[in-house]
């Protein structure tokens, strides 16, 4: 029997009793699937680097009844880096918890796979700031999950101009005189922040982490996307508390 060849990238790995691993993978030809990798945690055994989490390579599995062992790992590259930047770890294993969050098995995530790489990849580089690089990623992914609000007019009246404010729970944008007669979750939103998010939703992938922002902007941009985070995804993810300001790694 010849094993089948996964393209993809270890989300998690964990120890299984003091031989073994058992590692969830996203893969771009079956989605996300979890691996048994015997004899993964014995030294000498090439399986002990390849299987941790951040390694992009091609899999070699044979598939079980209920999940798949893995044989063999072609390394084409491991995100070392964030294993000595702690705070890059922790934005790395929020990516991952996202991916995680948003694939099944047997479904293709080609895009999902190319979007976690790319954004380890801006990460890894640190040009334009591991928060930044957060956001960006976040709503990538919503786009890639259809969960995007309409970022060309407001929602209310479908007028394209003065798109001042954002209502999470409305899922979009609203113009001042729609803002002004409604209450609730409204949050202002300055034009640079309308403009990024249009760019993040509609660029090409290759040119998706290019650009800086200034502070406020990337302030504004935080509130909106929190407040829309938290509306669509409802949701806590372990690596959330260290990168968020209320972690302990910011007190
Ligand atoms: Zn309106």
């Amino acid at each position: 029997m010849t094993p089948e060849k996964l393209t993809g990238i270890v989300l998690s790995s964990r120890n299984i009793g003091e031989t073994d691993r058992r590692i969830v993978l996203l893969t771009r030809e079956k989605g996300k699937i979890s691996a048994f990798a015997r004899g993964a945690v014995k030294p000498r055994n090439p399986l002990v680097s390849s299987t941790q989490a951040f390694t992009f390579g091609e899999f070699f599995v044979y598939a079980q009844r209920d999940s798949y062992s893995l044989n063999v790992v072609n390394v084409i590259k491991h995100f070392d880096s964030f294993s000595k930047d702690l705070d890059k770890y922790y934005y790395a294993s929020y990516m991952s918890e996202v991916a995680d969050y948003y694939t099944r098995e047997n479904l293709y995530a080609g895009d999902e796979l190319l979007l976690l790489f790319q954004s380890y990849k801006a990460l890894e580089a640190g040009t334009i700031g591991n928060e930044l690089v957060r956001y960006i990623y976040d709503w990538r992914m919503l786009l890639l999950t259809g969960e995007y609000p309409d970022t060309t007019c407001c929602l209310r009246c479908g007028n394209k101009e003065k798109l001042n404010f954002f209502s999470a729970k409305r899922h979009g944008l609203l113009c001042d005189e729609c803002a002004n007669e409604l209450r609730g979750d409204i949050v202002p939103v300055l034009p640079g922040t309308l403009y990024t998010l249009q760019y993040i939703l509609g660029v090409k992938l290759q040119k998706l982490y290019t650009f800086t922002l200034k502070p406020e902007i990337l302030d504004n941009l935080k509130s909106v996307s929190k407040a829309y985070l938290k509306e669509v995804r409802n949701v806590k993810f372990n690596s959330e508390s260290f990168i968020d300001d209320e972690g302990f790694f910011k007190l």
